[in-house]
Protein backbone atom coordinates (compact mmCIF):
# COMPACT_ATOMS: atom_id res chain seq x y z
CA UNK A 1 0.00 0.00 0.00
CA UNK A 2 1.29 3.07 -0.98
CA UNK A 3 1.50 5.82 1.83
CA UNK A 4 -0.03 9.20 1.20
CA UNK A 5 2.56 12.67 1.22
CA UNK A 6 0.15 14.04 4.29
CA UNK A 7 1.11 10.83 6.45
CA UNK A 8 4.51 10.25 5.08
CA UNK A 9 5.32 14.38 6.42
CA UNK A 10 3.45 13.42 9.57
CA UNK A 11 6.10 10.24 9.50
CA UNK A 12 8.94 12.53 9.22
CA UNK A 13 8.08 15.23 12.01
CA UNK A 14 7.71 12.83 14.63
CA UNK A 15 11.19 11.45 13.65
CA UNK A 16 12.70 14.55 13.68
CA UNK A 17 10.94 15.49 16.91
CA UNK A 18 12.09 11.99 18.64
CA UNK A 19 16.06 12.46 16.76
CA UNK A 20 16.23 16.65 17.75
CA UNK A 21 17.53 17.18 21.15
CA UNK A 22 16.11 20.35 23.09
CA UNK A 23 18.11 23.41 23.14
CA UNK A 24 17.20 23.25 27.05
CA UNK A 25 19.66 20.32 27.06
CA UNK A 26 22.20 21.48 24.47
CA UNK A 27 22.64 24.56 26.78
CA UNK A 28 22.99 23.18 29.81
CA UNK A 29 25.33 20.13 28.66
CA UNK A 30 27.23 22.33 26.36
CA UNK A 31 27.82 24.49 30.20
CA UNK A 32 28.38 21.19 32.23
CA UNK A 33 31.23 19.74 29.69
CA UNK A 34 32.63 23.39 29.62
CA UNK A 35 32.90 23.21 33.97
CA UNK A 36 34.30 19.92 33.37
CA UNK A 37 36.66 20.59 31.44
CA UNK A 38 37.74 23.98 33.45
CA UNK A 39 38.03 21.60 37.01
CA UNK A 40 39.42 18.57 35.62
CA UNK A 41 42.36 20.88 33.34
CA UNK A 42 42.90 22.92 36.89
CA UNK A 43 43.00 19.39 38.81
CA UNK A 44 45.91 18.37 35.89
CA UNK A 45 48.17 21.20 36.04
CA UNK A 46 47.70 23.62 38.86
CA UNK A 47 49.70 21.92 41.17
CA UNK A 48 52.55 21.48 39.05
CA UNK A 49 51.70 25.46 38.61
CA UNK A 50 51.82 26.01 42.50
CA UNK A 51 55.08 23.55 42.38
CA UNK A 52 56.80 24.96 40.35
CA UNK A 53 56.08 28.55 42.01
CA UNK A 54 57.31 27.10 45.61
CA UNK A 55 60.43 25.36 43.76
CA UNK A 56 61.45 28.35 42.58
CA UNK A 57 60.73 30.45 45.46
CA UNK A 58 62.63 27.62 47.81
CA UNK A 59 65.48 27.81 45.64
CA UNK A 60 66.30 31.52 46.49
CA UNK A 61 65.69 30.68 49.65
CA UNK A 62 68.19 28.02 50.21
CA UNK A 63 70.44 29.75 47.81
CA UNK A 64 70.36 32.89 50.40
CA UNK A 65 70.48 30.55 53.31
CA UNK A 66 73.66 28.35 51.57
CA UNK A 67 75.38 31.87 51.29
CA UNK A 68 74.92 33.33 54.76
CA UNK A 69 76.06 29.82 56.28
CA UNK A 70 78.70 29.80 53.92
CA UNK A 71 79.87 33.75 54.86
CA UNK A 72 79.07 32.62 58.58
CA UNK A 73 81.29 29.59 58.79
CA UNK A 74 84.47 31.83 57.06
CA UNK A 75 83.89 34.81 59.66
CA UNK A 76 83.31 32.82 62.53
CA UNK A 77 85.17 29.61 61.93
CA UNK A 78 88.26 31.80 61.77
CA UNK A 79 87.86 32.40 65.68
CA UNK A 80 87.31 28.47 66.51
CA UNK A 81 89.90 26.70 67.79
CA UNK A 82 88.72 22.86 68.19
CA UNK A 83 86.78 20.55 65.70
CA UNK A 84 83.88 19.98 67.97
CA UNK A 85 83.67 23.70 68.18
CA UNK A 86 83.42 23.90 64.70
CA UNK A 87 80.97 21.42 64.57
CA UNK A 88 78.91 22.78 67.13
CA UNK A 89 78.65 26.02 64.60
CA UNK A 90 77.46 24.07 62.48
CA UNK A 91 74.73 22.61 64.05
CA UNK A 92 73.56 25.63 65.50
CA UNK A 93 73.59 27.19 62.07
CA UNK A 94 71.34 24.09 61.10
CA UNK A 95 68.81 24.72 63.53
CA UNK A 96 68.97 28.39 63.34
CA UNK A 97 68.30 28.29 59.50
CA UNK A 98 65.96 25.72 59.55
CA UNK A 99 68.29 23.03 57.21
CA UNK A 100 70.66 20.74 57.67
CA UNK A 101 74.26 21.52 57.04
CA UNK A 102 77.47 19.31 56.64
CA UNK A 103 81.11 19.56 55.70
CA UNK A 104 81.39 16.60 53.17
CA UNK A 105 84.41 14.87 52.09
CA UNK A 106 84.47 13.98 48.37
CA UNK A 107 83.82 10.23 49.07
CA UNK A 108 80.52 11.16 50.70
CA UNK A 109 81.64 10.58 54.66
CA UNK A 110 80.88 13.49 56.98
CA UNK A 111 83.18 15.74 58.37
CA UNK A 112 81.30 18.10 60.06
CA UNK A 113 79.39 18.07 61.90
CA UNK A 114 80.17 14.97 64.24
CA UNK A 115 77.27 12.59 64.77
CA UNK A 116 77.97 12.47 68.90
CA UNK A 117 76.94 16.35 68.33
CA UNK A 118 73.66 15.53 67.40
CA UNK A 119 71.10 15.61 70.41
CA UNK A 120 67.29 15.10 69.12
CA UNK A 121 67.69 14.35 65.60
CA UNK A 122 69.65 11.64 63.87
CA UNK A 123 72.57 12.51 61.50
CA UNK A 124 72.86 11.41 58.04
CA UNK A 125 76.06 9.60 58.04
CA UNK A 126 76.42 8.20 54.09
CA UNK A 127 76.58 11.21 51.58
CA UNK A 128 78.22 9.11 48.47
CA UNK A 129 75.88 9.74 46.23
CA UNK A 130 74.37 13.21 47.33
CA UNK A 131 78.20 13.98 46.54
CA UNK A 132 78.47 12.45 42.91
CA UNK A 133 75.66 14.41 42.15
CA UNK A 134 76.43 17.79 43.90
CA UNK A 135 79.94 17.43 42.15
CA UNK A 136 78.72 17.06 38.76
CA UNK A 137 76.80 19.59 39.34
CA UNK A 138 79.53 21.92 40.07
CA UNK A 139 80.91 20.25 37.17
CA UNK A 140 78.65 21.50 35.26
CA UNK A 141 78.33 25.10 36.59
CA UNK A 142 80.95 28.09 35.74
CA UNK A 143 80.02 29.48 39.38
CA UNK A 144 80.96 28.49 42.94
CA UNK A 145 78.04 27.27 44.29
CA UNK A 146 75.17 25.94 43.09
CA UNK A 147 71.64 25.07 44.04
CA UNK A 148 69.43 22.16 42.38
CA UNK A 149 66.28 20.09 43.60
CA UNK A 150 66.40 16.37 43.90
CA UNK A 151 62.86 14.36 44.93
CA UNK A 152 63.15 14.83 48.50
CA UNK A 153 65.21 18.15 49.31
CA UNK A 154 66.45 21.80 47.63
CA UNK A 155 70.55 21.85 47.80
CA UNK A 156 73.06 24.41 48.14
CA UNK A 157 76.66 22.89 47.55
CA UNK A 158 79.66 24.63 47.63
CA UNK A 159 83.65 23.88 47.19
CA UNK A 160 85.53 24.25 50.31
CA UNK A 161 89.22 24.01 50.45
CA UNK A 162 91.39 20.43 51.08
CA UNK A 163 91.78 18.65 54.04
CA UNK A 164 93.43 15.45 54.97
CA UNK A 165 94.64 15.27 51.17
CA UNK A 166 90.81 15.07 50.46
CA UNK A 167 88.40 17.84 48.55
CA UNK A 168 85.65 19.00 50.91
CA UNK A 169 82.51 20.57 50.27
CA UNK A 170 79.34 22.37 51.81
CA UNK A 171 76.16 20.82 51.91
CA UNK A 172 72.65 22.66 52.94
CA UNK A 173 69.69 20.69 52.07
CA UNK A 174 66.32 22.16 53.05
CA UNK A 175 63.49 19.57 52.58
CA UNK A 176 60.82 19.60 49.90
CA UNK A 177 58.36 16.61 51.32
CA UNK A 178 55.80 19.53 52.22
CA UNK A 179 55.53 20.65 48.45
CA UNK A 180 53.65 17.20 48.08
CA UNK A 181 51.50 17.45 51.03
CA UNK A 182 50.59 21.17 49.30
CA UNK A 183 49.96 19.58 46.00
CA UNK A 184 47.47 16.69 47.31
CA UNK A 185 45.72 19.37 49.86
CA UNK A 186 45.34 21.52 46.64
CA UNK A 187 43.73 18.68 44.08
CA UNK A 188 40.96 18.24 46.99
CA UNK A 189 40.67 21.65 46.97
CA UNK A 190 39.84 22.33 43.57
CA UNK A 191 37.92 19.04 43.05
CA UNK A 192 35.21 20.95 45.66
CA UNK A 193 35.38 23.91 43.51
CA UNK A 194 34.65 21.67 40.74
CA UNK A 195 31.64 20.55 42.00
CA UNK A 196 30.63 23.62 43.35
CA UNK A 197 31.47 25.63 39.69
CA UNK A 198 29.47 22.51 38.21
CA UNK A 199 26.49 23.29 40.15
CA UNK A 200 26.68 27.06 39.42
CA UNK A 201 26.76 26.24 35.80
CA UNK A 202 23.89 23.96 36.11
CA UNK A 203 21.49 26.64 37.42
CA UNK A 204 22.72 29.33 35.30
CA UNK A 205 22.50 27.08 32.00
CA UNK A 206 19.20 26.73 33.54
CA UNK A 207 18.74 30.20 33.08
CA UNK A 208 19.93 30.93 29.89
CA UNK A 209 17.92 27.94 28.01
CA UNK A 210 15.02 29.13 29.97
CA UNK A 211 15.85 32.64 27.95
CA UNK A 212 16.35 30.99 24.84
CA UNK A 213 13.53 28.78 25.15
CA UNK A 214 11.02 31.13 26.13
CA UNK A 215 10.40 32.64 23.34
CA UNK A 216 10.32 30.21 20.41
CA UNK A 217 8.32 28.67 22.45
CA UNK A 218 5.42 31.26 22.88
CA UNK A 219 6.42 31.89 18.86
CA UNK A 220 5.59 27.89 18.74
CA UNK A 221 2.43 28.95 20.03
CA UNK A 222 1.30 31.46 17.85
CA UNK A 223 2.19 29.69 14.69
CA UNK A 224 -0.02 26.59 15.89
CA UNK A 225 -2.85 30.04 15.95
CA UNK A 226 -2.02 31.01 12.67
CA UNK A 227 -1.96 27.81 11.15
CA UNK A 228 -5.52 27.70 12.36
CA UNK A 229 -6.26 30.80 10.53
CA UNK A 230 -5.84 33.67 12.66
CA UNK A 231 -4.49 35.97 11.37
CA UNK A 232 -4.33 38.47 14.14
CA UNK A 233 -1.25 37.28 15.84
CA UNK A 234 1.43 39.39 16.06
CA UNK A 235 4.97 37.85 16.35
CA UNK A 236 7.05 40.35 17.50
CA UNK A 237 4.99 40.78 20.59
CA UNK A 238 7.10 40.06 23.76
CA UNK A 239 9.68 38.60 21.21
CA UNK A 240 13.18 39.80 22.42
CA UNK A 241 16.97 38.94 20.81
CA UNK A 242 18.18 39.74 18.02
CA UNK A 243 17.78 36.79 16.01
CA UNK A 244 14.26 35.99 17.38
CA UNK A 245 12.82 39.76 16.49
CA UNK A 246 14.51 38.84 13.12
CA UNK A 247 12.37 35.68 12.67
CA UNK A 248 9.30 37.37 14.60
CA UNK A 249 9.71 39.88 11.53
CA UNK A 250 10.22 37.63 9.20
CA UNK A 251 7.02 35.55 10.51
CA UNK A 252 5.12 38.68 10.93
CA UNK A 253 5.99 39.49 6.87
CA UNK A 254 4.55 36.06 5.74
CA UNK A 255 1.80 36.53 8.28
CA UNK A 256 0.66 39.54 6.11
CA UNK A 257 1.41 38.12 2.99
CA UNK A 258 -0.63 34.91 3.88
CA UNK A 259 -3.13 37.13 4.59
CA UNK A 260 -3.32 39.21 1.75
CA UNK A 261 -3.55 36.08 -0.63
CA UNK A 262 -5.91 34.58 1.38
CA UNK A 263 -7.57 37.82 1.30
CA UNK A 264 -7.37 37.67 -2.78
CA UNK A 265 -8.68 34.37 -2.68
CA UNK A 266 -11.68 34.83 -1.59
CA UNK A 267 -12.56 37.78 -3.24
CA UNK A 268 -11.30 36.13 -6.82
CA UNK A 269 -14.14 33.12 -6.10
CA UNK A 270 -16.37 35.75 -4.87
CA UNK A 271 -15.75 37.75 -7.92
CA UNK A 272 -15.88 34.48 -10.26
CA UNK A 273 -18.91 32.90 -9.43
CA UNK A 274 -21.05 36.57 -9.73
CA UNK A 275 -18.89 36.44 -12.72
CA UNK A 276 -20.59 32.69 -13.54
CA UNK A 277 -23.67 33.13 -12.46
CA UNK A 278 -24.68 36.05 -14.94
CA UNK A 279 -24.13 34.65 -17.95
CA UNK A 280 -25.37 30.81 -16.83
CA UNK A 281 -28.76 33.31 -15.48
CA UNK A 282 -28.99 34.79 -19.25
CA UNK A 283 -28.56 31.22 -20.94
CA UNK A 284 -31.02 29.70 -18.77
CA UNK A 285 -33.54 32.68 -19.28
CA UNK A 286 -32.84 32.88 -23.34
CA UNK A 287 -33.06 28.99 -23.61
CA UNK A 288 -36.69 29.06 -21.50
CA UNK A 289 -37.83 32.09 -23.67
CA UNK A 290 -36.94 30.28 -26.89
CA UNK A 291 -38.56 26.86 -25.40
CA UNK A 292 -41.87 28.91 -24.25
CA UNK A 293 -41.95 31.23 -26.87
CA UNK A 294 -39.38 32.33 -29.74
CA UNK A 295 -39.35 28.09 -30.85
CA UNK A 296 -41.39 28.44 -33.63
CA UNK A 297 -40.65 31.86 -34.58
CA UNK A 298 -36.93 31.75 -36.73
CA UNK A 299 -35.95 35.22 -36.27
CA UNK A 300 -36.83 35.81 -32.41
CA UNK A 301 -35.42 32.30 -31.75
CA UNK A 302 -31.71 32.79 -33.80
CA UNK A 303 -31.60 36.65 -32.04
CA UNK A 304 -31.95 34.63 -28.70
CA UNK A 305 -29.50 31.58 -29.54
CA UNK A 306 -27.02 34.46 -30.53
CA UNK A 307 -27.28 35.51 -26.90
CA UNK A 308 -26.77 32.35 -25.70
CA UNK A 309 -23.70 31.50 -27.47
CA UNK A 310 -22.55 34.96 -26.89
CA UNK A 311 -22.74 34.20 -23.11
CA UNK A 312 -21.22 30.75 -23.59
CA UNK A 313 -18.11 32.82 -25.41
CA UNK A 314 -18.08 34.99 -22.47
CA UNK A 315 -17.93 31.97 -19.78
CA UNK A 316 -15.05 29.72 -21.89
CA UNK A 317 -13.21 33.35 -21.70
CA UNK A 318 -13.85 33.30 -18.03
CA UNK A 319 -13.08 29.68 -17.42
CA UNK A 320 -9.78 30.38 -19.50
CA UNK A 321 -8.42 33.17 -17.85
CA UNK A 322 -9.13 31.87 -14.34
CA UNK A 323 -7.75 28.69 -15.36
CA UNK A 324 -4.38 30.51 -16.68
CA UNK A 325 -3.98 32.93 -13.82
CA UNK A 326 -3.71 30.17 -11.10
CA UNK A 327 -1.73 28.01 -13.62
CA UNK A 328 0.79 31.47 -13.64
CA UNK A 329 0.40 32.06 -9.82
CA UNK A 330 1.29 28.38 -9.20
CA UNK A 331 4.10 28.30 -11.38
CA UNK A 332 2.44 24.99 -12.73
CA UNK A 333 4.36 23.78 -16.29
CA UNK A 334 6.88 26.01 -15.46
CA UNK A 335 8.28 28.39 -18.73
CA UNK A 336 9.14 26.97 -21.75
CA UNK A 337 11.95 29.25 -23.19
CA UNK A 338 12.62 29.59 -26.68
CA UNK A 339 14.04 32.00 -29.44
CA UNK A 340 10.95 33.64 -30.50
CA UNK A 341 10.99 35.97 -33.26
CA UNK A 342 9.36 39.25 -31.62
CA UNK A 343 9.01 41.07 -34.92
CA UNK A 344 6.86 38.29 -36.68
CA UNK A 345 4.99 37.35 -33.43
CA UNK A 346 3.69 40.89 -32.68
CA UNK A 347 2.22 40.66 -36.77
CA UNK A 348 0.90 37.10 -36.45
CA UNK A 349 -0.98 38.36 -32.73
CA UNK A 350 -1.97 41.34 -34.67
CA UNK A 351 -4.04 39.44 -37.13
CA UNK A 352 -6.24 38.28 -34.37
CA UNK A 353 -7.74 41.60 -34.76
CA UNK A 354 -8.30 41.84 -38.01
CA UNK A 355 -12.05 41.47 -38.25
CA UNK A 356 -12.21 44.15 -35.62
CA UNK A 357 -10.65 46.48 -39.03
CA UNK A 358 -12.70 44.91 -41.06
CA UNK A 359 -16.36 45.30 -39.58
CA UNK A 360 -16.07 47.54 -37.00
CA UNK A 361 -13.47 50.68 -38.56
CA UNK A 362 -10.81 50.22 -35.97
CA UNK A 363 -7.06 51.40 -37.05
CA UNK A 364 -3.77 49.49 -36.15
CA UNK A 365 -1.03 51.53 -36.85
CA UNK A 366 2.16 49.73 -37.09
CA UNK A 367 5.93 50.51 -36.46
CA UNK A 368 8.09 47.30 -36.03
CA UNK A 369 11.83 46.73 -36.63
CA UNK A 370 12.40 43.56 -38.24
CA UNK A 371 14.28 41.02 -37.04
CA UNK A 372 14.06 41.52 -33.25
CA UNK A 373 14.37 38.34 -31.26
CA UNK A 374 13.65 37.86 -28.10
CA UNK A 375 14.25 34.00 -25.37
CA UNK A 376 10.70 33.94 -23.73
CA UNK A 377 8.10 31.46 -23.87
CA UNK A 378 5.56 31.59 -26.59
CA UNK A 379 2.44 31.15 -25.46
CA UNK A 380 2.93 32.84 -22.23
CA UNK A 381 4.59 36.16 -24.03
CA UNK A 382 1.48 35.50 -27.07
CA UNK A 383 -1.33 35.84 -24.22
CA UNK A 384 0.53 39.27 -22.74
CA UNK A 385 0.50 40.87 -26.26
CA UNK A 386 -3.13 39.60 -26.91
CA UNK A 387 -4.39 41.32 -23.76
CA UNK A 388 -2.66 44.18 -24.26
CA UNK A 389 -3.54 45.17 -27.47
CA UNK A 390 -7.11 44.17 -26.66
CA UNK A 391 -7.41 46.59 -23.81
CA UNK A 392 -6.06 49.15 -26.25
CA UNK A 393 -8.54 47.98 -28.55
CA UNK A 394 -11.63 48.45 -26.10
CA UNK A 395 -10.55 51.84 -24.30
CA UNK A 396 -9.29 53.58 -27.16
CA UNK A 397 -10.86 56.87 -28.30
CA UNK A 398 -14.06 57.33 -30.69
CA UNK A 399 -11.42 57.83 -33.33
CA UNK A 400 -10.87 53.57 -33.05
CA UNK A 401 -6.67 53.70 -33.21
CA UNK A 402 -4.66 51.57 -31.60
CA UNK A 403 -0.46 52.34 -32.23
CA UNK A 404 1.67 49.30 -31.68
CA UNK A 405 5.48 49.63 -32.26
CA UNK A 406 8.23 47.49 -31.83
CA UNK A 407 11.90 49.50 -31.35
CA UNK A 408 15.22 48.10 -30.71
CA UNK A 409 17.13 49.83 -27.77
CA UNK A 410 19.82 49.03 -25.76
CA UNK A 411 18.78 46.35 -23.73
CA UNK A 412 17.00 45.06 -26.35
CA UNK A 413 13.36 46.09 -27.97
CA UNK A 414 10.48 47.94 -26.67
CA UNK A 415 7.26 46.84 -27.39
CA UNK A 416 4.69 48.94 -26.60
CA UNK A 417 0.41 49.63 -27.70
CA UNK A 418 -0.97 53.35 -27.89
CA UNK A 419 -4.56 54.29 -27.39
CA UNK A 420 -6.48 57.81 -27.62
CA UNK A 421 -9.07 56.68 -25.26
CA UNK A 422 -10.02 58.33 -21.67
CA UNK A 423 -6.89 57.44 -20.33
CA UNK A 424 -6.36 56.04 -16.44
CA UNK A 425 -6.42 57.93 -13.20
CA UNK A 426 -3.50 58.85 -11.65
CA UNK A 427 -4.46 56.76 -8.36
CA UNK A 428 -5.87 53.92 -10.14
CA UNK A 429 -2.66 53.14 -12.02
CA UNK A 430 -1.03 50.71 -9.13
CA UNK A 431 -4.50 49.04 -9.07
CA UNK A 432 -5.04 47.77 -12.34
CA UNK A 433 -2.87 45.61 -12.18
CA UNK A 434 -4.89 43.97 -9.42
CA UNK A 435 -7.22 40.71 -10.33
CA UNK A 436 -10.88 41.63 -10.84
CA UNK A 437 -9.77 45.85 -10.69
CA UNK A 438 -12.10 47.51 -12.96
CA UNK A 439 -12.38 51.13 -13.32
CA UNK A 440 -16.03 52.68 -11.98
CA UNK A 441 -16.71 53.47 -16.02
CA UNK A 442 -18.44 50.50 -17.54
CA UNK A 443 -17.83 50.25 -21.00
CA UNK A 444 -19.37 48.44 -24.22
CA UNK A 445 -15.93 46.91 -25.17
CA UNK A 446 -15.62 45.14 -28.16
CA UNK A 447 -13.03 42.43 -27.28
CA UNK A 448 -14.70 40.39 -24.38
CA UNK A 449 -13.10 40.97 -21.02
CA UNK A 450 -12.84 39.04 -17.62
CA UNK A 451 -11.05 41.57 -15.42
CA UNK A 452 -8.02 38.98 -15.23
CA UNK A 453 -6.72 40.31 -18.36
CA UNK A 454 -3.82 42.58 -17.08
CA UNK A 455 -2.84 39.85 -14.13
CA UNK A 456 -2.00 37.37 -16.41
CA UNK A 457 0.02 40.06 -18.26
CA UNK A 458 1.60 41.14 -14.93
CA UNK A 459 2.16 37.55 -13.82
CA UNK A 460 3.37 36.42 -16.91
CA UNK A 461 6.28 38.76 -17.50
CA UNK A 462 7.20 38.65 -13.50
CA UNK A 463 7.65 34.67 -14.63
CA UNK A 464 10.27 35.81 -16.84
CA UNK A 465 11.15 38.54 -15.21
CA UNK A 466 10.70 41.38 -17.83
CA UNK A 467 10.24 44.58 -16.96
CA UNK A 468 6.84 46.55 -18.06
CA UNK A 469 4.63 49.05 -16.84
CA UNK A 470 2.17 51.88 -18.64
CA UNK A 471 1.79 55.62 -18.68
CA UNK A 472 -1.37 57.44 -19.27
CA UNK A 473 -2.68 61.04 -19.49
CA UNK A 474 -6.42 61.49 -18.42
CA UNK A 475 -8.69 62.07 -21.70
CA UNK A 476 -5.19 61.99 -23.68
CA UNK A 477 -4.78 57.80 -23.62
CA UNK A 478 -2.57 55.12 -22.22
CA UNK A 479 0.72 53.61 -23.37
CA UNK A 480 1.07 50.57 -21.71
CA UNK A 481 5.25 49.09 -22.59
CA UNK A 482 7.34 45.61 -22.07
CA UNK A 483 10.92 45.84 -22.41
CA UNK A 484 12.26 42.57 -23.98
CA UNK A 485 15.88 41.73 -23.23
CA UNK A 486 18.01 40.71 -26.43
CA UNK A 487 19.07 36.94 -26.68
P1 LIG B 1 -10.73 44.11 -18.16
O1 LIG B 1 -10.16 44.92 -19.28
O2 LIG B 1 -11.29 42.82 -18.59
O3 LIG B 1 -11.64 44.88 -17.28
P2 LIG B 1 -8.01 44.03 -17.33
O4 LIG B 1 -7.31 43.31 -16.25
O5 LIG B 1 -7.51 43.81 -18.73
O6 LIG B 1 -9.52 43.70 -17.23
O7 LIG B 1 -7.88 45.58 -17.02
C1 LIG B 1 -8.16 46.03 -15.74
C2 LIG B 1 -8.63 47.48 -15.78
O8 LIG B 1 -7.56 48.34 -16.17
C3 LIG B 1 -9.72 47.73 -16.77
O9 LIG B 1 -10.98 47.42 -16.25
C4 LIG B 1 -9.57 49.22 -17.06
O10 LIG B 1 -10.18 49.98 -16.05
C5 LIG B 1 -8.08 49.43 -16.92
N1 LIG B 1 -7.42 49.43 -18.27
C6 LIG B 1 -6.73 48.43 -18.82
N2 LIG B 1 -6.24 48.80 -20.03
C7 LIG B 1 -6.62 50.08 -20.22
C8 LIG B 1 -6.42 51.03 -21.28
N3 LIG B 1 -5.73 50.75 -22.39
N4 LIG B 1 -6.95 52.28 -21.13
C9 LIG B 1 -7.65 52.59 -20.02
N5 LIG B 1 -7.85 51.74 -18.99
C10 LIG B 1 -7.37 50.49 -19.10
Amino acid sequence: MKKSGKTKQKMRERVLERKSTSIYFLVWSAFSVVAFLTAFLCSLFQPYVIKNTYERQLSADVANKGNAIYVTLERLGAGVTTNEQYSALIRHLSVVNNVEVYVLFEDGEVLFPYPEISDEIPLRTDFSSEVTELTSQLAQNSERAVVYSTDKECIYGLALSEYQGKMTYLYVAESTEFLSEIMRETRVKIWFIAVFVFLVSFAVSSGIAGLLVDPIARMREKTNRFARGDFSVDFLDGAYGGEIVALAQTLNFARDEISKADKMQKELIANVSHDFKTPLTMIKSYASMIREISGDIPQKRNKHALVIEEEADRLTALVNDVLELSKLASGIGGLNLVEIDLSSYVYEVLNRFEYLSETQGYQFIVDVDEGIYTRADELKIGQVLYNLIGNAVNYTGEDKRVFISLKRDEVGAKFSVRDTGKGIKEEEIPTIWERYYRSSDAHKRPVKGTGLGLSIVKSALECHGFIYGVSSKEGKGSEFYVIFPKL
